[in-house]
């Protein structure tokens, strides 16, 4: 029998962390999600409003937790640390929020854990490697980030988390894991958010045209949501992990051309693509992880395929 665990996810109200919040839930867990709503929306978990196993609590983890809070979620067993904006043009809009959160939030939360000794996954991110020179990206690549540049807000931000988390691993022997996920989509990503599967199927579901930009050469791997779930929960289970640093991602390479014409072709839509100059600065030319260390450390492999994740996507917003 599966012995019931407490778990805290930050930024549960958002994409990835309300899908976490149900699989831990129809696990049996019981699940503390905090969220300020900054990014998500409660309308992604209002289906376990009714269940006594899940607490709501609506707060900034820049501020810190309050007595009260810290009582109610005493002997945590995990923590998922993942309320970050993560859409660029969520996260550019919200740069100051974005830092903030990524190094006060992180180490809120990592002193938090201090007393209960709870295992915790950092949501890191492939944004890490910046616009990669090396490619395909392994771990112990250290990337090529422009500092200062508009995407550093989140860049950097990612970096001081994890080096903030490997300090507390390093000094207080807490039993922490790095996440660095790569492009992840599916259902309850925000229509709104800007990132290029939700703009293209919005798009092409209302016969628009598809806004690539730039040369539509630039590259990315999409990691369909179930997959990237169960990468997380292999993480955090995994025996011997503290302290490492390991890539969540899907190998499959496409050109934005290609994921242009692939959203066309499975929403049946008469759009045409059109191509705006919108590159944010340093946006990185190509990406693919490499997961050789996630496959051998924990045996988690994603199985669902770009064409299958992109059929379920698109028929959750034809049904919005
Ligand atoms: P999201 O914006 O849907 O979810 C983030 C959640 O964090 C939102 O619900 C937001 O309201 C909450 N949040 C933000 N700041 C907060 C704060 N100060 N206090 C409390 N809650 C706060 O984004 P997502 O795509 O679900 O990403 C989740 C995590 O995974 C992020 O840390 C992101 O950096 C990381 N990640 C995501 C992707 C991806 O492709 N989706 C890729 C790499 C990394
Ligand atoms: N992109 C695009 N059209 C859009 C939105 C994004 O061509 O409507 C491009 C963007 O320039 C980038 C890639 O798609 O090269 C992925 O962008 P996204 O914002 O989804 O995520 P990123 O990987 O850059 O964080």
């Amino acid at each position: 029998m599966k012995i019931a665990k407490k778990y805290l996810i930050t930024g549960g109200a958002g994409f990835i962390g309300s899908h976490l919040c149900d699989k831990m839930l129809e696990d049996g867990n019981e699940v503390y999600c905090i969220d300020n709503l900054i990014t998500g929306s409660k309308k992604n978990i209002s289906h376990h409003f009714t269940n006594p196993r899940f607490h709501f609590i609506d707060h900034d983890v820049i501020k810190p937790l309050n007595d009260q809070l810290i009582r109610q979620i005493k002997g945590l067993d995990y923590v998922f640390h993942l309320a970050s904006p993560a859409s660029p043009p969520q996260y550019l809009k919200l740069s100051i929020e974005t830092l903030l959160v990524n190094s006060i939030g992180t180490y809120n939360l990592l002193e938090l854990i201090k007393e209960s000794r709870a295992i915790f996954i950092l949501a890191s991110t492939s944004e890490v490697y910046g616009n990669p020179i090396v490619h395909p990206q392994k771990e112990n690549y250290f990337g090529n980030v422009n500092p200062v540049g508009r995407r550093a807000c989140y860049d950097e931000g990612k970096r001081f988390s994890e080096s903030l988390t490997m300090e507390f691993y390093r000094k207080y022997h807490l039993k922490t894991r790095i996440v660095r996920i790569f492009n992840t989509f599916g259902p309850r990503m925000q229509v709104t958010d800007g990132r290029v599967i939700s703009n293209f199927i919005t798009q092409a579901l209302s016969n628009k045209d598809l806004t690539v930009y730039g040369s539509g050469s630039q590259t990315r791997s999409f990691c369909y949501i179930t997959d990237m779930v169960e990468g997380l929960i292999k993480v955090s289970r995994g025996m011997n992990l503290d302290g490492e640093v390991i890539n969540l991602g899907n190998r499959d390479e496409k050109s934005i051309n290609q994921i242009a014409g692939l959203i066309i072709k499975l929403s049946r839509s008469n759009s045409e693509v059109v191509k705006v100059s919108a590159r944010i600065e340093d946006d990185p030319d190509r990406r693919q992880p490499d997961i050789t260390k996630a496959v051998k450390l924990t045996g988690w492999q994603p199985k669902v395929t770009l064409e299958k994740g992109l059929i379920k996507t698109i028929e959750y917003f034809r049904s919005l």
